[in-house]
Parts: structure tokens; sequence; C-alpha cells
């Protein structure tokens, strides 16, 4: 739980260090990035910093108020998150932040207030947290976080220093996975060029799974001949073999078309992730126009979200591979199930 552990970025932390180094800390901050960049991590080393019985610029990770930190105890750190995919963030939650915000920090400089997934706050909560904000106070920090910072309400968003959280260079998630993870070069590599720049995505991609499976899968789908049922059938084989993983098999899959689109409009090798299948892409690239590739990935997203809903997945391989390997536009993604 220190700046010196998050990889990649620099600019953000850098802002909070020169806040924390001059004094001039603003009593919001809103964190903004696509999921898995460092957010998290970054508020929580913030929040140990800004506590750290050792007032340096990072976190020193042994004295008492860092201890309490790691062990998610700290009594003057408080964080909260949606309960409930459905509801989001509820104005319960938030008022019992604002009344821990009422008081004076128990035993450190600041009281630190992180709200996760921000966006999902309702309108009622994101009120009640606006009073708040509006009247600062100095002995209070609040972080939110959001991969959707235009979903917040704008007098919120106005009351918060914004900070950009971008991706992950490929080559400090490759480092990451190598030196941290212990993952070899080869599969460090291998992870890194897909993980989109998401350290978090990279921590839970499935190695064994993108070794053994990936390649044939984009094998079945690129060397299908014509639009049979019987190379659907193959294809499907292959999809329900990925048992539990079939939510990534069906990313992958969604990469490799989306590489095959690049490819078609790009021509350039080198922007595709999965470089190791180039010569797959180039085949199923000459088979399909640019429109319908867009269709077919379209049709893939739709799966993977029926496959999180818990369809039958004997429906949603059948109906996906038959538009996977069909010539011209997919009608899977709008909705229709094979029966
Ligand atoms: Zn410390």
């Amino acid at each position: 739980m220190r700046f010196a552990d998050i990889v990649g970025q620099e600019r953000p932390i850098r802002v909070l260090q020169q806040a924390m180094r001059t004094g001039k800390l603003a009593h919001a901050f809103l964190f903004a990035g696509a999921p898995g960049v460092g957010k998290m991590s970054t508020a929580r080393a913030f929040a140990a910093a800004l506590n750290c019985q050792n007032r340096g610029e990072d976190a020193c990770g042994v004295c008492p108020s860092c201890h309490k930190m790691a062990k998610g105890a700290h009594p003057d750190y408080r964080e909260i998150a949606r309960e409930d995919e459905r509801t989001g963030i509820v104005i319960d939650q938030v008022r019992a932040v604002i009344k821990s915000a009422q008081h004076r920090p128990y035993e450190s400089r600041y009281q630190v207030f992180l709200i996760d997934q921000a966006e999902t706050m309702t309108t009622e909560a994101a009120n009640a947290l606006l009073k708040t904000l509006e009247e600062p106070t100095a002995d209070n920090v609040f972080v939110l976080v959001t991969p959707a910072p235009h979903q917040l309400l704008p007098t919120v968003v106005s009351r918060c220093q914004m900070l950009r959280f971008g991706r992950v260079p490929e080559e400090d998630v490759r480092r990451w996975l190598h030196e941290r993870q212990e993952l070899s070069d080869e599969d460090a590599a291998l992870v890194a060029a897909l993980a989109e720049g998401s350290i978090g995505r990279a921590e839970h991609m499935p190695v064994e799974f993108l070794k053994t499976t990936r390649l044939d899968l984009f094998t079945q789908l690129a060397e299908a001949t014509d639009d049979s049922p019987t190379q659907a059938l193959a294809l499907g084989v292959k999809l329900r073999e990925a048992g539990d993983d079939l939510r990534d098999a069906l990313e992958l899959l969604a990469g490799f078309v989306r590489d095959t689109v690049v490819w078609q409009t790009s021509g350039d090798a080198r922007r595709v992730r999965h470089r190791d299948a180039a010569p797959l892409i180039e085949r199923y690239a000459a088979k399909h126009q640019t429109r319908d590739l867009l269709g077919k990935i379209r049709a893939l997203v739709y799966a993977r979200r029926l496959v999180e809903r818990n369809v039958s997945r004997d429906a949603i391989v059948d109906g996906l591979c038959l538009e996977l390997l069909a010539e011209g536009p997919t009608t899977f993604a709008r909705g229709r199930l094979p029966r």
C-alpha cells in the first residue's frame, strides 16, 4: 500500500505528492480511469501516505498508522462501494460517511473516505454527499473513484480535483508480471499483450487456458471453410470444452475478431494483440467484411452477457457459432436465441 508499488501511474501520483508537499490539498479528489489501472491502489496508498507518522512523500509501511492501513483497520480510513449491483451506492452508506466526517479524526491528521464506483451513487446519495463536499473541513479528504466520471452529477465533479489514470504501458505490465507475479518471460509477454493496459486484468488472466486453448479456438474459427453446421459444431465443441472458462473464451474470440478488424483497417500487424495468431487473423480477414466483423463482435459481447446471466450454455454456443462462421450480417446480438 505504497505509491512505490504502483505500476505506471507516475503522473497522478506526482500530483498527489506535490499537494502533500506544499500542503495545498484538495478536500475531494476524483480518480478517473479504466478498470484495473490502479485507481484504488493509488487511493489507498494516498490515504496511507497522508496519515503516515513519518510524514514523507510515501507511506513508510512500518509505523503504527501504516500497519493499521495494511490490516484494513485504520479508524480514520473508510471505504465504501456499492453492495448491490441493482441499487448502486445508497443514501444510508453515504450518510454513514457524512456522520464520520462530522467528527475529528480519532488519531491521525486526516480522515480519508474512499468511494469506489462513485458513478453508481443514487441521485439522493450523491446530493447528500454534495452537501458535505460543499462545506469542507481541513481534516477530511474524500477520494471518489470511477471509470465513468461523466455519469456523476456535474455538481459533484466540480467539487473535486480530477486526476486521470491512463492505461499502464504494456512493457510495465510485462515487467510487473515477470518480476512480481513470477511469470516466465514468455507468459508475461503474452498476458501483457492482452491485458489492455490493466494490471487488474493481467492479474486475473487465465494463463494456462491462454496457452493451451487460445490458438486452437482461433484456428477453428479462421479455418472453417464455409458456414456449414458441421464447422459450427466443431467450434461449439471447443467452446463447450472451455467449461468454466467459457466467458474467457468468448472474450478471447472477441479480441481475435477485433484484431481482424484492426488488421483490415490499418494493415498494421504490430497493432494486433494476438500477434502470434497473425496468419490466422489474415485468413479470417480475407473471408469477412469489416461491417460483418463488427456484428460478430457484438454477438460475442452479447453471448458473454448471456453467460453471466446463466442462460443455457448450449443455446448460447450453438447460436453464436453459426453467427461467427456465417458470411453477412449477424442476428444473434439482436436478442434472438436459438430454441
Ligand atoms: Zn508510516
